[in-house]
């Protein structure tokens, strides 16, 4: 197919999911905020948990290539990254092909600590990263009943892209 005909396409969806262990001692960042709680998420970069799954999604969206394919955890220079840079990336690559966010929206999956006294915090500095309005970020959280991830932080979210109006008249 042309990518001409690609840059008619007025809306993509994208998904994102992603999931990280806790272990003790080390901070923890859900949507590059800091949270209090004795442990944080582990993994080559910050383990930001949640902006990994919104990169997925905008890159799914994209049909670009995953943050795993982009970031590889065998490079060192992503080791204790701030997940920032991989949404940066992302967001690139959404404004590069054309298209504006119009929406996401995200559920964490998280046995501790409750994220409803932060929610608000998350969603304002997910906007922000986005450069969106807070009212088209949806943060939700739930525990894990009955899953057996007490010890595991997960994150799914969805986005909605749309095709910039100047790039529709075309
Ligand atoms: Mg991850």
């Amino acid at each position: 197919m042309p990518a001409t005909n690609e840059q008619r396409i007025t809306t993509r969806i994208g998904y994102g999911w992603d999931s990280h262990e806790f272990r003790r001692g080390i901070p923890l960042k859900i949507g590059g905020v800091a949270l209090p709680h004795p442990k944080g998420l582990g993994g080559h970069s910050d383990g930001d948990v949640l902006l990994h799954a919104i990169t997925d999604a905008l890159l799914g969206a994209l049909a670009a290539p995953d943050i795993g394919s982009l970031f590889s955890p065998a490079d060192p220079q992503w080791k204790g990254a701030d997940s920032a840079v991989f949404l940066a990336e992302a967001i690139k690559r959404v404004k590069a092909a054309g298209y504006v966010i119009a929406n996401l929206d995200s559920t964490l999956i998280l046995a501790a600590p409750k994220i409803g006294p932060h929610t608000a915090r998350i969603r304002d500095h997910v906007a922000n990263l986005l450069g969106i309005q807070p009212d088209r970020v949806g943060i939700k959280a739930k525990t894990p009943e009955g899953m057996g991830t007490d010890n595991a932080a997960i994150a799914h979210a969805v986005v909605l892209l749309e095709l910039r109006a100047a790039k529709r008249k075309r």
